[in-house]
């Protein structure tokens, strides 16, 4: 039986779903698809400077897994941007570390400390429901 893989823990999820280049025809263009643990990976290194240590040790996987998981989406970045590939932002075995909400009305994401319940926006004080991930 395949092992069965273990969730990655990430700080949120990007509030987009992925790019496309300009200038090309994307009826039957390539298409990447970057996973959230991906995403988060290239992000904390890439963007935040974090060395692959400490990020593993954020994302809660061993260093050699990061890696992994971080070359992985270098590659497919690299792929997106030679081939001029859409890139789509989705799936994988993720647990959020704090709890994320978009506000339906005003569009803002917070987050809310602890387990506290969340009713409203903090800004319009419209409903809200949780991040779709
Ligand atoms: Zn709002």
């Amino acid at each position: 039986m395949a092992r069965r893989k273990k969730q990655r823990l990430i700080q949120r999820a990007p509030n987009f779903g992925g790019f496309m280049p300009f200038g090309v025809q994307h009826s039957q263009g390539t298409e990447v698809v970057l996973s959230y643990e991906e995403y988060e990976a290239f992000t904390l290194c890439d963007y935040e400077s974090m060395t692959h240590a400490e990020a593993a040790l954020l994302m809660e996987v061993s260093r050699p897994t990061f890696t992994r998981i971080y070359s992985g989406a270098r590659q497919k970045l690299a792929k997106a941007l030679v081939e001029a590939a859409t890139i789509r932002i989705e799936g994988g075995h993720v647990l959020m570390a704090t709890r994320w909400y978009r506000c339906s009305s005003c569009q803002i994401d917070f987050n809310i400390d602890g387990e506290a319940a969340v009713g409203s926006c903090p800004l319009c004080r419209t409903e809200c429901v949780t991040l779709n991930i």
